[in-house]
């Protein structure tokens, strides 16, 4: 994916084809690398990515606004996704009615739409900024914090901390 090209334009205009759907999608292929337009660092493929697509920078988890469904590509926004909390993924319950543990997903938010996406977290992100955007999110001004959890997602809270250090780090959160 090489989101930064259709953010500031650069291959867009250099080329000089008009941009269309067909192209994006080239240049969001999942086995390119791409600038991030947040940080400004390279973001490269990596083995342990997968087949999962990466829809955000390993390093500062910012995102860019490219899809209306996963994956599709189809948005016209393209503004930065900021990385605003954290979720899990519903897993369902165990035998004992517990609800499952599943995997930590990260909630973004639009800049310039103020559009609310989920996306699941990759191997190679930075689990130190995961932790940074939880604590983050816990000082969230309630009004926001409300908007967000309009959508359907439940923010990872303080209670959740303990859980989220073994989910990240296998083990439990040390006091
Ligand atoms: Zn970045
Ligand atoms: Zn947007």
């Amino acid at each position: 994916m090489r989101y930064d090209d259709d953010y500031d334009g650069r291959n867009s205009f250099r080329t000089g084809h008009k941009r269309d759907k067909h192209k994006n999608n080239r240049w969001h292929a999942a086995d390119s690398a791409f600038r991030c337009a947040h940080c400004r660092q390279m973001v490269f493929p990596t083995p342990e990515m997968g087949t999962v697509h990466r829809n955000h920078c390993p390093h500062c988890l910012h995102s860019l606004h490219v899809d209306t469904k996963p994956g599709n590509r189809a948005s016209d926004c393209h503004a930065r996704m900021a990385p605003v909390g954290l979720t899990w993924k519903k897993n369902g319950f165990d035998k004992y009615g517990r609800e499952r543990l599943g995997d930590v997903m990260l909630v973004h938010t639009c800049l310039g739409c103020g559009m609310v996406n989920i996306n699941r977290i990759a191997a190679d992100d930075d689990c130190d900024e995961i932790l940074a955007i939880f604590e983050r999110s816990l000082a969230m001004d309630g009004k926001r914090w409300k908007c967000i959890e309009a959508t359907g997602i439940d923010l990872l809270t303080a209670e959740d901390a303990g859980l989220l250090h073994r989910s990240l780090f296998g083990m439990e959160l040390s006091r």
